[in-house]
């Protein structure tokens, strides 16, 4: 190593960095990517705008997550916090607005906040997402008490009931002949008359006995104290109004993922704005990893967010151990950002 090179080493490194890790998000994927990290010794941020917990906060009971035959929403997210932070990770409640590499080749990622900036070796994106909300009057009011965003999670719940989903899309159609397996009836409420769903889920769900759709309607208000006992409709040809009794309604027209915060990173996206990453969770920016319901996968399950967020942080861990032994490319050392971070 030249002395340049050692001059600018000692520059970034540790003092450039507030933390080896952040973590963007502290739902189930987040809190586990802190325990492992932490874990492993590396000194670990979770940033969330919320408490954390993530989805699972809305989820009235977990009946899915080994180890725990039922277990309250939040409950679990309470022991999932207290677990990171036993071997050290921290927590603070910010919102994040944006992240960029900065410095010699890029290696110091800069977490963006309304508060300040978080310097790190490592950011791994765990931001989620959010069910597209309908807006129609009682939803809000009747959410988890009947209103529903996921027929895995709240399902088994409703055994024997009348449901409505509303939707037109692979999420409604699959998860509408899910539900099946608990409920007597499902209405499929799709607001034109053909479904947006990939042919094989449609085949499916008309061949369900328990599945009637309703073509060209859209819900107009969702009824129940203190729980969902109906759901008023209008068909949006004729304008015609109906009341069909149901004692749940679950919701499926989309899901947006959390990813503006990548904008202009260079990290990769789909059309619908899930993380395109490997299967080492790297997005294709050294060191910027992502995992959970912000990537895009088949399932979004507290159980498959902690596995991918598993591999996230070992790689995470590889990555640092790397980025720890290999020497620094001199020039952009002139770098205004650095020099702040130096000199602060
Ligand atoms: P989606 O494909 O965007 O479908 C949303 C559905 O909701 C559409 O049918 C849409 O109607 C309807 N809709 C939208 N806004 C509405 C509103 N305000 N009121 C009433 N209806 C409304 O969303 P998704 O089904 O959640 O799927 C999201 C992505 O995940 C897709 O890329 C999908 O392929 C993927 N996914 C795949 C699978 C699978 O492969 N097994 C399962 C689930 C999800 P219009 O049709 O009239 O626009």
């Amino acid at each position: 190593m030249t002395s340049q090179d050692q001059k600018a080493a000692q520059l970034t490194h540790p003092r450039a960095f507030d933390y080896d890790v952040v973590i963007v998000g502290a739902g189930p994927a987040g809190l586990c990517a802190a325990l492992y990290t932490a874990r492993a010794k590396l000194t670990t941020l979770v940033i969330d705008k919320l408490i954390p917990g993530g989805q699972i906060l809305n989820t009235e009971l977990v009946e899915d997550y080994p180890g725990f035959e039922s277990i309250l929403g939040p409950e679990l997210a309470e022991k999932m916090q207290k677990h990171a932070e036993k071997f050290g990770a921290q927590i603070v409640m910010d919102s994040v607005v944006g992240v960029r590499s900065e410095g010699p080749d890029g290696r110091i990622k800069v977490v963006k906040t309304e508060e300040r900036e978080y310097r790190a070796k490592a950011v791994i994106i765990t931001a989620g997402g959010s069910p597209v909300k309908g807006g129609w009057p009682g939803e809000e009011r009747l959410n988890a008490r009947g209103v529903s965003y996921c027929a895995v999670c709240d399902g088994p719940f409703f055994n024997g009931k009348v449901l409505a989903v509303v939707g037109g899309g692979d999420a409604a159609v699959e998860e509408g002949t899910y539900l099946t397996k608990f409920a007597s009836k499902v209405y499929l409420i799709h607001r034109r008359n053909e479904l947006r769903a990939q042919k094989i889920l449609q085949d499916r769900l008309f061949a369900n006995p328990k599945v009637e759709v309703i073509w060209d309607t859209m819900p107009e208000e969702i009824l129940g104290d203190p729980t969902v006992s109906g759901i008023r409709l209008r068909n949006v040809k004729i304008g015609q109004t109906r009341t069909l009794d149901v004692g749940g309604v679950f919701v499926f027209i989309g899901f947006k993922p959390n990813s503006d915060i990548l904008e202009g990173t260079g990290v990769p996206v789909d059309s619908g704005g899930h993380i395109l990453t490997n299967q080492l969770m790297e997005t294709g920016v050294p060191g910027i990893y992502a995992a959970g319901d912000i990537r895009a996968h088949l399932a979004r399950q507290v159980t498959t967010a902690v596995g991918d967020e598993t591999t996230a942080a070992i790689a995470a861990e590889k990555y640092i151990e790397a980025l720890n032994e290999q020497p620094l490319a001199p020039e952009p050392l002139a770098s205004a950002a650095v020099e702040a971070v130096v000199a602060s």
